[in-house]
């Protein structure tokens, strides 16, 4: 007896690499976040603080040597960040191939198929890249 199988859920808006960037819940959503990008922001968050407060300081030179050393300390922290699942889309560059907006594709569940929220790609004869 033949089984019945899926059609596959490559034609549908979420399908990204064989995963379902689908939002389920805000929980699941939180821990699919690239933890690499949410480091960088924080440590960029900081720097954009203390840059602030150095707005305060009345001397100018005063102001430029903090805000070297500022930047410099910004640098130093975004080099030592680091992913073990880091691999660089392009060359040498910043952006890991598995990010997808602001998640980890390897931390979002693959696709199973064309499930009941299949939701077809408007674009026409559009295909799902990378695969
Ligand atoms: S593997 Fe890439 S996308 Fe995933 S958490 Fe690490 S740096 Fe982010
Ligand atoms: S077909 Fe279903 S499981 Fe596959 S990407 Fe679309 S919504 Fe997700």
């Amino acid at each position: 007896m033949s089984r019945l199988k899926r059609l596959s859920g490559e034609a549908c808006t979420y399908f990204v690499r064989d995963r379902c960037t689908r939002t389920r819940s805000p929980e699941e959503s939180a821990e699919a976040k690239c933890a690499l990008l949410e480091e960088r922001r924080k440590v960029g968050a900081q720097t954009l603080d203390r840059l602030e407060r150095i707005k305060r300081l009345a001397d100018a030179e005063d102001r430029e040597v903090a805000r070297r050393h500022v930047i410099q300390k910004n640098l130093e922290a975004m080099t030592k960040l680091s992913c073990p699942g880091f691999v660089p889309a392009s060359g040498e560059g910043p952006v890991c191939v598995h990010q997808h907006l602001v998640y980890c594709l390897l931390l979002l569940p693959a696709c199973t198929g064309r499930c009941e929220d299949f939701l077809v790609r408007r674009e026409p004869g559009a295909r799902a890249k990378g695969n």
